[in-house]
């Protein structure tokens, strides 16, 4: 296939001061759990995103100093010349494919909580330090900043040894000093260093000239900043001050790698920011430098991409989260096979990998993180090793994924679904608000199915036993999901909680498919995840009135990984829904139900007509367990394995359905049984 003319502008090479990009598509600077501690986990997974067609592969952050660091985060480190040779593994391999290898070099000043190093933490003014952590960052003195900029330099010097292309000077996300110089809440200095925007700027500017001056004959110096922090006047915003700084340096650094701060604004998911939401705050930029600017936006689309170079909001199509899902994205968009795209559904998922200090994984690639360690290539499967076929019962994530790897593979397979609609949870929880966009999960692997010949889809088909034991295949994979409880077992109430066998009680699954409930309602939420706030705005939506009660301290808790703790809690509270947080269920009466404090067991009572459980889910395994019993049955049909996958097995994330489903296809014939399936990096 060829390229569509209409991208050709995506494929223009673009200069950045001494080095030059093939293209303008731009992995930027971000976490994946790798780092310093699995540096060839590192190289691997940033290499394949340059074979994929990314034209620059930069690392994450990369602490220069002991005093300025992020522990338990895993991010690269270049504290001495003992840390180069592992990001020269990256360097090399991103070198390979053509690709320039960036490194965003990081003192974290009073973010970091200096937990491994116990340095005591540094800062523009004296202030608390870390996240909630009992420290304080010390005032920095002018000696200080004289050694900030030396181990600034020294870390430049050695990025350069290591092979970088384009060294950064970081000043996004509220994470690094000459950010922090730049916050007027943060610095109260009243030296050179502090008051006016052009003494705030300072430490930034010279931090880019020292860069310049050690590195920048051969490596383009790039400065990564937020523009705005959306705190209005209490933070750096584009319509003053984040506008005049970019002004005051326009053409100092070879590039400028522009975006929206903190964190959990810059990497919004898909339930609260759209494709190319940033270009309000970012589009700017270009007017008022003649450095080429990159900027984010979940990018996926060729088309939004073109349209950004276009009309002159961007000169690189930047993405972290797109080169995650699909390291090939350049690369199918240069050989026209838009079809092939594995979009991001913008669900974060990859972000808690990183926050937990583990590898990043994805729901959509399930090949994330597992480059080195499992040598999983995103496009390349190994051969089938038999003739055997299989047979897979349900297609959702998890059959949808298996079916797929398999048909990759080469294998004869057959997918059996009960319904009409192909897709299983993704289909149903698409429709709740803000989660439109993971209906991809489905799309971009029907539209794979679509062109494979060995792989026959059957809708409307409930197998039973006896239909797989008639059916023949070698294998049998029962990737049959799971079902919400009614009985209010959880985290928090091991045993069923009382009266909730009645008429009045729902499940997730209830009003998935389509029932409403009569208001007040609860929804008790002792799941954590998304589900309970978005059924509590989707009711909350049909007019009933809402009041979502949980045993952890907010609703949604363990969203606090995905980015979106303090974006659920506002769309709640603003939709006018009641958040009760450390309240266990306790008994459901016809008018009522009874709450007790998780911390004192005092008891209260809240008026409700009805009742949402959402608290745990049981695999409907029916069929795999009555197929595993038939031990004789199953040798005389000729079938040599039966096997549970994703919420079959055991309830998780869509993401753990994928992975499931890519881990039972990639492993059939090749796996020893027993083997540790996985390469570590320093084996104990
Ligand atoms: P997972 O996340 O593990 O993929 P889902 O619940 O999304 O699980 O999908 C399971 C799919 O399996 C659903 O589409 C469901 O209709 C289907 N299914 C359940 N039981 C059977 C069965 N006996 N035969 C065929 N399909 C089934
Ligand atoms: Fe996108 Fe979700 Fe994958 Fe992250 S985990 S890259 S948000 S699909």
């Amino acid at each position: 296939m060829v390229r569509d003319p209409r991208y050709d502008v995506l494929f223009e090479p673009v200069r950045i001061g001494p080095v030059t990009a093939r293209n303008r598509f731009y992995q930027v600077p971000h976490c994946n759990g790798m780092g310093h501690r699995r540096p060839q986990a590192e190289a691997a997974s940033r290499a394949v995103r340059a074979e994929g067609g990314w034209a620059v592969i930069c690392t994450q952050e990369c602490e220069i100093h002991p005093s300025g660091e992020v522990t338990p985060s895993i991010e690269a480190r270049l504290w001495d010349d003992k840390d180069i040779p592992a990001l020269a593994l990256m360097t090399e391999a991103v070198h390979r494919h053509g690709s320039l290898a960036a490194i965003e070099l990081v003192h974290n000043g009073p973010s970091g909580a200096n937990r491994y190093s116990r340095e005591v933490p540094l800062g523009p003014s004296h202030q608390p330090a870390g996240r909630w952590d009992p420290v304080q960052a010390r005032a920095m003195d002018l000696a200080d900043i004289r050694a900030y900029r030396q181990w600034h330099r020294d870390a430049a010097r050695r990025a350069k040894t290591a092979g970088f292309d384009i060294v950064y000077v970081y000043a996004g996300h509220d994470l690094s000093l000459p950010m922090h110089f730049l916050q007027r809440r943060r610095n109260d200095r009243s030296d050179e260093y502090g008051g006016s925007l052009e003494n705030r700027a300072r430490l930034l500017r010279e931090v880019i000239e020292d860069t310049k001056a050690e590195v920048g004959a051969s490596c383009a110096v790039a400065v990564r900043i937020a523009v705005d922090e959306l705190l209005g006047a209490d933070g750096i915003a584009s319509a003053d001050e984040g506008r005049d700084v970019i002004e005051m340096l326009a053409e100092l650094p070879d590039l400028w790698d522009v975006n929206v701060s903190d964190w959990d604004n810059d990497s919004l998911t898909s339930r609260f920011g759209q494709e190319g939401g940033q270009e309000p705050f970012t589009a700017f930029v270009k007017q008022v430098t003649s450095k080429p600017v990159v900027g984010v936006g979940r990018f996926t689309s060729p088309d939004t991409m073109v349209s950004q170079i276009k009309r002159g909001v961007l000169d690189f199509i930047g993405a972290a989260r797109p080169a995650i899902a699909d390291p090939f994205l350049p690369k199918k968009i240069e050989e026209g096979r838009l079809d092939d795209i594995r979009e991001c559904i913008g669900c974060n998922i990859c972000v808690t990998g990183d926050r937990f200090a583990a590898i990043s994984r994805c729901t959509q690639n399930p090949t994330m993180g597992e480059e080195w360690r499992k040598g999983w290539h995103p496009e390349q499967v190994p051969a089938k090793t038999s003739e055997e076929s299989i047979l897979i019962a349900g297609a959702g994530p998890a059959g949808l994924e298996c079916a797929l790897a398999l048909g990759q593979r080469g294998y004869q397979v057959h997918l059996a679904e009960a319904g009409t609609v192909l897709g299983g949870r993704v289909v149903l929880e698409s429709r709740l608000p803000g989660l439109a966009a993971w209906i991809r999960v489905r799309d971009y692997r029907l539209q794979q199915l679509d062109k494979m010949t060995n792989v026959e889809i059957y809708r409307d088909s409930r197998l039973t036993p006896e239909h797989v034991l008639e059916f023949g295949a070698a294998r049998v994979v029962a990737a049959t999901g799971g079902t919400w409880r009614r009985d209010g077992v959880g985290r928090a109430n091991w045993q069923a909680v009382p009266g909730l066998e009645t008429s009045q009680v729902y499940t997730p699954d209830d009003i998935m498919a389509g029932a409403m409930p009569r208001g007040p309602v609860l929804i008790y939420d002792d799941d954590h995840y998304y589900m309970g706030g978005v059924l509590a705005e989707k009711l909350r939506a049909g007019g009933l009135e809402v009041t979502l009660a949980t045993p952890a301290p907010s609703a949604s808790a363990w969203c606090d990984y995905t980015l979106e703790l303090a974006h659920i809690q506002k769309r709640l509270l603003e939709a006018g829904v009641t958040i009760l947080p450390n309240r266990r269920l306790v008994a459901l009466h016809e008018d009522r139900a009874d709450l007790a404090c998780v911390y004192t067991g005092a008891l209260s009572q809240l008026a409700c007509a009805a009742l949402v459980t959402v608290t745990a889910r049981l695999p409907n395994d029916d069929l795999y367990r009555a197929l595993i019993a038939q031990d004789e049955g199953l040798k005389e049909a000729g079938i040599e394995s039966v096997t549970a996958i994703g919420d079959a097995l055991a309830p998780s994330t869509i993401a753990a359905a994928v992975y499931a489903g890519h881990k039972y296809a990639r492993s059939l014939g090749t796996e020893p049984d027993g083997k540790i399936a996985f390469k570590r990096e320093f084996p104990g």
